[in-house]
């Protein structure tokens, strides 16, 4: 089953067949996405910014080309119950970080496979929602790295500063990005 949980760009796709991914027991997060430009500025925008520079003291997250790297992390121990590679904010339980902290792309992304599952070959009306709102997320949030990333080489020709002048920067060129887009949104609000 796919369950949709619309909220504007902060819109959340969930999947039954996650529990008992066909991948493994880490699913996508053996594989945890960039935490591109736009997606730092929605942390920030969410107040993040002061776990952002946290997470990169710990070496949790590390700048990129396009944002900030995710620490993959290797199993450890031997019982046995160690879980494969995977992002560093991955748990037994699942991720451990809150969604305003994650990537958006972890709040939307669903597979194929998972759409598959939730019925949108049969035309379940909630997976075809779900499918219709991920794609117009990978479409809003996937300008928007455009835009940020030409604006970054603009006023950094050679790299941003990693500091907080820097993340209130994105935070607000975000917000700025998601009212410009608003007409666009419909689709990723409840009740329309
Ligand atoms: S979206 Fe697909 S690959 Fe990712 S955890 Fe769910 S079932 Fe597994
Ligand atoms: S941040 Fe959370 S949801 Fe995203 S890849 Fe890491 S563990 Fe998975």
């Amino acid at each position: 089953m796919i369950r949709l949980e619309l909220a504007g760009m902060h819109t959340r796709l969930h999947s039954t067949l996650c529990g008992s991914c066909p991948q493994g027991p880490t699913g996508c997060c053996a594989s945890p996405p960039g935490v591109e430009w736009s997606d730092i500025g929605r942390i920030v925008s969410l107040g993040g910014a002061g776990w952002l520079l946290e997470q990169m003291a710990a070496g949790t997250l590390r700048p990129g080309q396009r944002g900030l790297l995710i620490l993959r992390v290797e199993p450890q121990g031997s019982d046995g119950g160690a879980l494969p590679k995977r992002c560093a904010f991955h748990g037994h339980e699942g991720c451990t970080i809150p969604p305003e902290r994650r990537a958006a792309t972890c709040n939307y992304y669903v597979c194929d496979d998972a759409f598959a599952h939730g019925g949108e070959p049969r035309g379940a009306p909630e997976a075809l929602a779900g499918r219709e709102a991920h794609d117009a997320l990978v479409d809003l949030y996937g300008s928007w790295d455009l835009e940020l990333a030409a604006r970054i080489r603009e006023r950094w020709p050679d790299g941003p500063p990693w500091n907080l002048d820097f993340l209130d920067w994105l935070g607000r060129e975000v917000r700025r990005l998601a009212s410009r887009a608003a007409p666009s949104m419909r689709v990723l609000r409840p009740g329309t």
